[in-house]
């Protein structure tokens, strides 16, 4: 069984490169929100569990998180391997993966950090535009076909009233301190790839790409 972890800040196109890996590795993309809302519409005891912490918008606290993960990587289609998304996001569920892999004879194969540097991330998270339907748009990476104008229903397009500049970046900070903490954990124990995510998104691709093929073959000791 082959585990690739992705990491990397909100608005790094983590999740865009996990589907592209995906596909391209065949193995399944595990996305840890949408088993939550997969959960919660099957209405299964874990997803029951988890619903009475993000109806008040609590956290799901980690050792559910834990099991859930855990469950979807006994199904079948994992057999071979999974590339987890938005998981772990903490050092404490980064060494529950572990174990949990290790009684089962896994590891995490490679951790994928797509690097975003802040400046960057600053620009793709205010640069976000929408209409009051709710599509979405970033001003210079996916911009409208007429500007300032949704291409679905043709509404004007706005600024999302919480993507002011400072709010982004203490959000961002929030967000980022567990994060370092994830691609630390990874780097200490020799499994971390870091590709620049600032690339266009196929050749971010290509780097990930390599950097699986290339730890593939270097022992962990020296990678
Ligand atoms: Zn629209």
């Amino acid at each position: 069984m082959k585990v690739y972890v992705m990491l990397g800040a909100p608005g790094a196109g983590k999740g865009t490169q996990a589907t592209e890996l995906s596909a391209r590795l065949g193995l399944p993309h595990v996305a840890s929100g949408d088993l939550f809302r997969q959960a919660l519409r099957d209405g299964t005891r874990l997803g029951l569990e988890a619903r009475q912490y993000m109806d008040r918008g609590a956290l799901v606290p980690d050792d559910l998180t834990i099991r859930t993960i855990g469950e979807r990587l006994t199904q079948a289609d994992a057999a071979r391997g999974v590339i987890l998304d938005g998981f772990p996001r903490t050092r404490h569920q980064a060494e529950a993966l572990d174990d949990f892999l290790a009684r089962r004879g896994a590891e995490v194969g490679t951790a994928l950090y797509v690097l975003v540097g802040e400046t960057e991330l600053l620009r793709r998270l205010s640069g976000r535009l929408q209409c009051e339907a709710g599509h979405t748009y970033q001003e210079t990476s996916r911009p409208p076909q007429q500007p300032g104008l949704c291409d679905i229903d043709g509404l004007p397009l706005f600024h999302r009233q919480d993507d002011d500049v400072e709010t982004i970046r203490a959000r961002l900070s929030q967000q980022l301190a567990p994060m370092t903490e994830v691609v630390s954990y990874y780097r200490d124990r020799g499994t971390l790839a870091t590709v620049n995510g600032e690339a266009e998104t196929a050749l971010v691709t290509d780097s990930l790409m390599r950097a699986i093929a290339d730890h593939a073959s270097v022992p962990a000791s020296t990678a």
